[in-house]
């Protein structure tokens, strides 16, 4: 093999060797192996090896690469390092970066073919303005900074202050999404502001909040490779965190893999035992468990007794939890439960493992604070393969939680403690007036508040609301009850950018520099390996222009450039639990192969990062008194539960590996297009098929309470009787789900609602 054919990745690779050859096989990319390991030549490692490439650090400002350099991924939270290879200072390829700690030369198709889709034709390249006959016309960023100030000056004029609220996100720079934070909140003094975070991650969050006190994943991606039993609640990581999986493929403890989830996944197919339980009766399994193992005394009393807190209650609550009631309400034999606590008891280092399956149900937080539970009493966290561990979604979703000062404020401090907002307005050298007192609206309030007209401006950034917020039909008739909504994207053709009154350009990843924190606390690198298209200019641009126009630039004046704004990041979180103040700058994180919070003043005076680290190995925790919480509440009933109109339980999640959430960029690149279906389909037991007239690849009608659509059947073993399947990606799938949310969280339950299937010919 060449060098050249190192770089690079051809379509026919892909094709037809691992292409869908049924309907069983559309669900093929997690053992996709021979495109997610990199093939790296001997050029490739050593150019990787020169030291002084890379420049970060040497010109803060601009960073000019040379023939090849390393940056994270954008996609996802696995946080891959990639190396990029360089022409005339462009990226023109990449490949994954072998040394890098978190993917150890893999990539999914998404980061082989992240390059691809910033050429896309429908990049915005010039600020869009609507005229009077509701079309985009061109613009010049002069017209839409003075606009969107203008219109939003008005709006807070006419209807108050708090009529105008900003949504972020989890896709973009910690440095930016900090930036917007502190010009929309101090500077134009917008109070409500939330993020697409509280759409993936928001339960998580809450949940370790409340039993740590700190919004704090344990664990090192090590943990993967270091369990005797790794439990996944309601995750498929072979398919939507395929390196993660591949962490778990390096495992030599012959672990115990153990995966609750309804329906059959890829990764419950490589499980050692796969619990089938109805859809959100992980609650009441977990409480079940727990009662196993406090009645046979298999948990651990010295690390209850030392290190935490509420477990007499805790222990009380759950004797309600019988094997017989726990197997009638989650659809399990008594033997698969007997099954896993022992596993649980048996096996020295147990780690749990939970993502959206949990986090986005009406009863997120309490299933994660039950799977943190049984970390705590069983004395399995603080040590290596062990621990109670969320695994992230977006690429930045962890910097969002702690540094977008919309759900706190930056740094993970409290908007409503004088103290934390007199530190953060020293720190920034702000009038501490300028710091709201609360946190203001939480997503769905404020989609609620533009419902009824209490928000009348809405900034949305880097996020694809349109398609991906709950309950679509009620959502697009929300939007058009605005005055004035602001787009702020890479691409200016996304369901929310063509209802905006002005689309703002946007450089992406690639075009821009800045740090991602990935599932595991690592900071890594972005780096600018390319121009951005026409005018499009770097978030972080457009969050200074749009505070010069507000006439607050001054406010901001130390925010100079991504690497400046990292310094003063660095700043807020001196003493927190995420403390970063050991990091030096970027070049310190590039040469470190990434650097996991905390890392201390202290921390860098014993020496350099080391790769991996995981929490709360002094078992001291986030409270003042150093304890965990056992957290709990009783589990709830289905949030729509089915009924003879509506019989079946349709369940969503994501399709395969080379799709990413609304698709705005993987729909981008013809090879991921070729790795997943090409119509919207819905997976179905041939016996509910049987029973309702439907044949394999039939064009059904998917009905809810709220809407309709169309999807070709796919008829299955790996969905349960009952229970249907849709992927997430097609625009139609939130026309159907319910709009319900998690009390503590306020994530969005998009797991399981009730729908009704029904055959029609395709037309
Ligand atoms: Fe890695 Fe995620 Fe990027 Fe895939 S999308 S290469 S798993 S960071």
């Amino acid at each position: 093999m060449s060098d050249s054919e190192n770089l690079t990745i051809s379509s026919e690779s892909l094709t037809p060797k691992h292409a869908p050859k049924s309907e069983e096989s559309l669900k093929w990319a997690g053992p996709l192996r021979s495109i997610l390991h990199a093939r790296s030549g001997p050029l490739t490692r050593d150019l990787l090896r020169q030291p002084g490439q890379f420049g970060l650090g040497q010109t803060p400002k601009e960073f000019v690469p040379e023939q090849v350099t390393t940056m994270v991924c954008g996609y996802c939270s696995t946080g891959c390092g990639l190396k990029m290879m360089l022409k005339d200072n462009q990226a023109t390829s990449l490949s994954p970066s072998t040394d890098y700690p978190v993917n150890l030369g893999m990539a999914c198709p998404k980061g082989w073919e992240a390059l691809t889709v910033l050429d896309a034709p429908d990049r915005a390249t010039v600020p869009l303005l609507k005229n009077d006959s509701g079309k985009h016309q061109e613009t010049d960023w002069h017209t839409a900074l003075t606009t969107m100030v203008e219109r939003i000056r008005r709006v807070q004029a006419e209807y108050g202050p708090d009529s105008v609220a900003f949504l972020s996100t989890g896709q973009i720079a910690t440095e930016e999404m900090a930036l917007l934070g502190a010009v929309a909140k101090f500077g134009l003094g917008i109070r409500h502001g939330d993020g697409n975070t509280r759409q993936c991650m928001a339960t998580a969050a809450t949940a370790y909040k409340q039993s740590f006190g700190f919004d704090a994943p344990p664990y090192t991606y090590a943990d993967f490779e270091e369990s005797d039993c790794l439990v996944f609640v309601g995750a498929n990581p072979c398919l939507a965190h395929p390196i993660m999986w591949e962490r778990v493929m390096r495992n030599r403890r012959n672990p115990d893999i153990i995966v609750l989830d309804p329906r059959r996944t890829e990764t419950a197919m490589n499980a050692t035992l796969h619990l089938p339980v109805y859809p959100k009766s992980d609650l009441t399994l977990l409480y079940g468990i727990a009662r196993i193992l406090i009645e046979r005394g298999w948990y651990d009393a010295d690390n209850v007794e030392q290190h935490t807190h509420g477990f007499d209650d805790y222990q009380k609550f759950v004797q309600a939890y019988t094997l017989d009631r726990v197997a009638t309400e989650t659809g399990l034999a008594i033997e698969q439960i007997e099954s896993f606590a022992k596993r649980i008891h048996t096996q020295e280092r147990v780690s749990f493992w939970w993502t959206m399956g949990v986090n986005q149900s009406y009863q997120g937080t309490r299933t994660a604070q039950a799977i943190i539970n049984l970390a705590l009493m069983t004395g399995n966290i603080g040590r290596p393969g062990t621990g109670a561990n969320s695994i992230t979604g977006q690429c930045n979703a962890m910097g969002s939680r702690l540094f977008s000062n919309t759900t706190n404020l930056l740094g993970g401090h409290d908007f409503a403690s004088a103290n934390d907002r007199a530190k953060v307005a020293d720190i920034l050298n702000i009038d501490e007036s300028r710091i709201p007192t609360d946190v203001g609206l939480a997503y769905n309030e404020i989609i609620d508040g533009v419902r009824s007209g209490q928000i009348k401006a809405l900034w949305v950034i880097a996020t694809n609301p349109a398609h991906s917020w709950i309950d679509q039909n009620d959502f697009k008739e929300t939007l058009g009850k605005l005055d004035f909504l602001v787009v702020q994207d890479m691409y200016n053709t996304t369901e929310t950018a063509t209802h905006a009154d002005l689309v703002l350009p946007a450089a992406a990843w690639g075009e821009k520099e800045g740090t991602f924190i990935n599932s595991e606390r690592r900071l890594g690198l972005l780096k600018k390996v390319r121009k951005a298209p026409g005018k499009a200019l770097s978030d972080f641009k457009i969050f200074r222009l749009v505070a010069e126009y507000a006439d607050v630039g001054e406010m901001f004046a130390e925010w100079e450039s991504p690497a400046a704004a990292f310094q003063i990041i660095k700043r807020l979180s001196a003493g927190q639990p995420c403390d970063l103040t050991g990091i030096k700058d970027y070049q310190a994180i590039d040469e470190a192969g990434g650097i996991q919070w905390p890392y201390s003043q202290s921390d860098a005076a014993r020496g350099k990062p080391v790769t991996e680290r995981r929490l709360f190995e002094d078992g001291q925790f986030h409270f003042p008194d150093g304890r965990a919480r056992f957290v709990f509440d009783a589990p709830r009933p289905l949030s729509e539960p089915t009924t003879e109109t509506f019989p079946l339980v349709l369940l969503t999640g994501r399709g395969s590996a080379s799709q990413w959430h609304t698709q705005t960029r993987t729909s981008k690149s013809a090879v991921l297009r070729r790795l997943y279906p090409k119509h919207q389909y819905i997976e179905i037991h041939p016996d509910d098929a049987t029973a309702l007239g439907i044949q394999p690849q039939q064009t059904v009608s998917v009905t809810s309470a709220r809407g309709q659509l169309k999807a070709r059947a796919v008829l299955t073993l790996t969905v349960p009787q009952g229970q249907v399947f849709i992927p997430m990606h097609e625009n139609t799938t939130n026309q159907l789900t319910q709009a319900v949310f998690d009390p503590y969280s306020k994530q969005p339950s998009y797991k399981a609602c009730a729908v009704r299937v029904q055959p029609i010919k395709w037309n």
